[in-house]
């Protein structure tokens, strides 16, 4: 249940298009005599239901709401980085970079290349050479950036599906199993045990899942080394950005995950792509705080259905083939329906997050220290609102500590988006703001 909602809280749904819709009331009550000082009751409100904000990250289901997350989210991850909403500017001098971590290749897919600014062939000529379907190996075109066909397989036949959807299914443990063995890598290169480790260096990170193109998730993540106590505390001085930079190295280029083996499905271990890019954070140029924080804050707000899949659970009621998604989409979910009743993968659950293309992580997650949360940052917004509302004469203002507050809310369904005329984002149609 939410937490009493001032008279006049319908003018903060922030323009949200799916709103909940609540029934009810809050009682203020004096703790010490039992009297009721105030009342709020929903049926003052147009229509007697109070709108509250659906409070999404997904741009596709409400850009209004997802707006508000992706502001939030660039606060923090920028804290994190220079300091600010309670961080010390000092955590600007941790050693910290930015890293991208791929997915291997499942076959060879249409890309745009680019080299000082020239569009590049997109796989040059290899004489003659086709796949076991026939189809040439080679794509002479100069894809534009809005090209369709970016992302989808030269062959679909030949594009591994079964490995793209294990890939998604499983990045989330590859991904906890890098942070531990980055924390043994640091300690192999300093000398330290594990628990000396810990007392001098503790490892915060922000990391954020983009889907490519062609249907799988990479990760971009912040990794910063900051003293045992975190963000406030500084790391000893031999503690450095090369070494951070060789220890993410190596622990990405060790570690595995290996799915079970199943009837007609041999075990694979599965790794990161080859690509790892390790970036700076610099002051200028490329890579400033801004820009990452831009970056992280605006894949926080997109998920699957920016590949051109549903955003969307898929039920035994819904047919494969009318699913309004692009062919490369539908062959990624029949591959997560076909697998997801192999009784060895059930973990993977891949029948569930079909829509996902099997991938079932969070987008956005973050180590307990890297910076201030979500939480706090919501929580200084609601006090700006009440104090907001007091002044304007819109709540009373009543001791917090000996005010009772007793609430009766009910669902009453949810609010028609204004323009509901507006067409619908659905698979296959870009994202907002992608
Ligand atoms: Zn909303
Ligand atoms: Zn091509
Ligand atoms: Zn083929």
């Amino acid at each position: 249940m939410p937490s009493p909602v001032p008279a006049g809280a319908s003018r903060h749904t922030g323009g949200c298009l799916q709103p909940v819709l609540l029934r009810g009331r809050a009682d203020y009550i004096d703790g010490g005599t039992g009297e009721l000082i105030h009342r709020y009751t929903t049926v003052h409100e147009p229509g007697g239901v109070l709108p509250i904000a659906c409070k999404t990250r997904r741009v596709s289901r409400c850009p209004p709401c997802a707006e508000i997350y992706r502001a939030d989210t660039y606060q923090l991850i920028r804290a994190g980085l220079t300091g600010g909403k309670g961080i010390l500017a000092t955590v600007a001098d941790h050693p910290c970079v930015f890293v991208t971590l791929t997915a291997p290749s499942f076959s060879p897919v249409h890309a745009r290349r680019e080299k000082d600014g020239r569009v590049l062939a997109c796989r040059p000529r290899r004489k003659g050479k086709t796949c076991p379907h026939g189809i040439g190996l080679s794509c002479g075109e100069k894809h534009s950036r809005d090209d369709q066909r970016l992302g989808e397989p030269l062959c679909p036949d030949c594009y591994d599906y079964a490995g793209a959807v294990l890939f998604n299914a499983c990045a989330p443990e590859l991904w906890r199993r890098f942070t531990i063995t980055l924390r043994r890598t640091l300690a192999r290169q300093t000398g330290l045990t594990g628990k000396a480790l810990d007392a001098q260096i503790r490892v915060s990170y922000a990391k954020v899942a983009e889907y490519q193109r062609r249907g799988v998730v990479h990760f971009h993540a912040i990794i910063r080394l900051d003293g045992p106590a975190g963000p406030a505390d500084a790391p000893p001085a031999w503690v450095t950005v090369a070494l951070l930079t060789a220890a993410i190295d190596q622990a990405a280029r060790a570690v595995s995950v290996t799915t079970p083996a199943a009837p007609g499905l041999p075990a694979r271990a599965l790794t990161w792509g080859r690509q790892l890019d390790i970036r700076l954070i610099t002051a200028s140029g490329d890579m400033t705080d801004t820009k990452v924080a831009g970056y992280v804050a605006k894949y926080a707000t997109k998920a699957a259905e920016c590949t051109g899949t549903l955003d969307r659970r898929i039920t035994p009621a819904d047919r494969l083939a009318d699913l309004p998604v692009r062919d490369h989409a539908r062959r990624h979910i029949a591959v997560c329906l076909r697998l997801g009743k192999l009784p060895q993968l059930k973990e993977l659950r891949l029948a569930a997050w079909a829509h996902m293309l099997g991938f079932r992580g969070h987008f956005s997650t973050k180590s307990r220290a890297y910076s201030v949360t979500l939480g706090s940052l919501r929580a200084d917004r609601t006090a700006h609102q009440r104090e907001y509302a007091i002044a304007a004469g819109l709540q009373p203002d009543l001791d917090p500590g000996t005010t009772l507050i007793v609430t009766d809310w009910h669902y009453s369904g949810r609010g028609d988006p204004p323009g509901a005329d507006l067409p619908p984002l659905r698979g296959g149609q870009p994202c907002p703001g992608s």
